[in-house]
């Protein structure tokens, strides 16, 4: 319940907490997680419970380290060792051919896993007092926004934990980009490390699995046209009028609009804050003026479609 400044103390006491199967609010640098114990089915069952989150959408487990892999992962193919050693600790998460132990309840019963480590010296002090893989679903409500702040987190969802470590703001602030390297691989949600990365890396293009043609691979589960979104409704548009609320560049003309910065790294460390503070005002809608084109606002760009696309 208590938030918690991230002492050695209180460090212990969370990974005592979840090693007993309760859940831990816990900072990373993508946006705030609900941890459990991966490998307690109690506690995984406590976490869909907490945040209403359907059984068919898989959850991303944590580790302290790519020497974990193997917990969880029966095998990582050459693309996928590239990417952590490129990424790692990093907003990449990557999904792999899961160990026959790994819960189906963490997996939505698919025979592959998503696994990433953390670049947070919360979590990965965290992760390390426990020993032992965490799984981690952004701490939020399905379809809401994602925390970026400890307190973000809705006070419903925060009585159900034993406690939340105080990180500050999330770093990155968008959730982290999940590839699948089962086969070629391809990007299933964008997020905070861009495909241009991804292909310096590995030395070719990712696609997007959204892109894929109608004959291609099957969507992941987990991946909804309507997510990451305010209360209050969210229209995107090339211009904001005088009177709306919400997000433009340049001068805002009200105290209800907030101007947003204009790279895509600032823009999207504050997109989640800023929102959640605008869904505070009870405005009847938010006008979010459209960012740029091009790859490096992609992730920002699919989470504003999400965002606005109608309940
Ligand atoms: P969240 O933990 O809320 O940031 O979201 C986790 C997301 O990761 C899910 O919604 C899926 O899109 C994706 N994911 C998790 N596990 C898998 C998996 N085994 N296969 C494909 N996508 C996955
Ligand atoms: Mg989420």
């Amino acid at each position: 319940m208590p938030i918690l400044p991230p002492t050695d103390d209180a460090i212990a006491a969370a990974a005592a907490a979840l090693r007993r199967g309760e859940l831990v609010g816990l900072p990373t640098e993508t946006v705030y997680g609900l941890a459990a114990l991966a490998s307690d089915p109690a506690a995984v069952a406590r976490t869909f419970a907490a945040k209403r989150r359907p059984s068919e959408n898989p959850l991303i487990v944590h580790i302290a380290s790519a020497g974990d892999l193997p917990l969880v992962a029966r095998t990582i193919p050459p693309a996928a060792q590239v990417l952590a050693a490129a990424f790692w600790p990093g907003p990449l998460t990557l999904v792999l051919p899961r160990q026959p132990h790994v819960l189906d309840a963490v997996t939505a019963g698919m025979d592959t896993v998503a696994v990433r480590v953390p670049d947070h010296n919360i979590a990965l002090a965290l992760l390390r007092a426990v020993g032992a893989p965490l799984a981690a679903p952004s701490a939020n409500t399905f379809m809401r926004l994602s925390p970026t702040t400890a307190h973000d987190i809705e006070p419903g969802l925060q009585q159900k934990l034993a406690c939340t470590l105080d990180g500050g703001p999330c770093r990155i602030g968008l959730e982290s980009t999940v590839v699948d390297c089962t086969g070629a691989p391809r990007v299933l949600r964008p997020g905070g490390v861009p495909r241009e990365a991804l292909a310096r890396a590995l030395g070719c293009e990712v696609p997007l699995a959204d892109a894929a043609p109608a004959s291609g691979p099957r969507a992941a589960p987990g991946m909804y046209a309507r997510h990451y979104a305010p209360r209050t409704p969210l229209r995107l548009a090339t211009t904001i009028g005088p009177d709306d609320a919400g997000l433009c560049f340049g001068v805002p003309a009200n105290s209800w609009q907030v101007a947003m910065p204009t790279d895509p790294e600032s823009y999207g460390a504050s997109l989640y804050r800023v929102l959640h503070a605008l869904d505070a005002l009870g405005a009847r809608e938010l006008v979010v003026q459209a960012p740029p084109a091009g790859v490096a606002w992609e992730a920002i760009a699919d989470r504003l479609r999400k965002a606005a696309a109608a309940g």
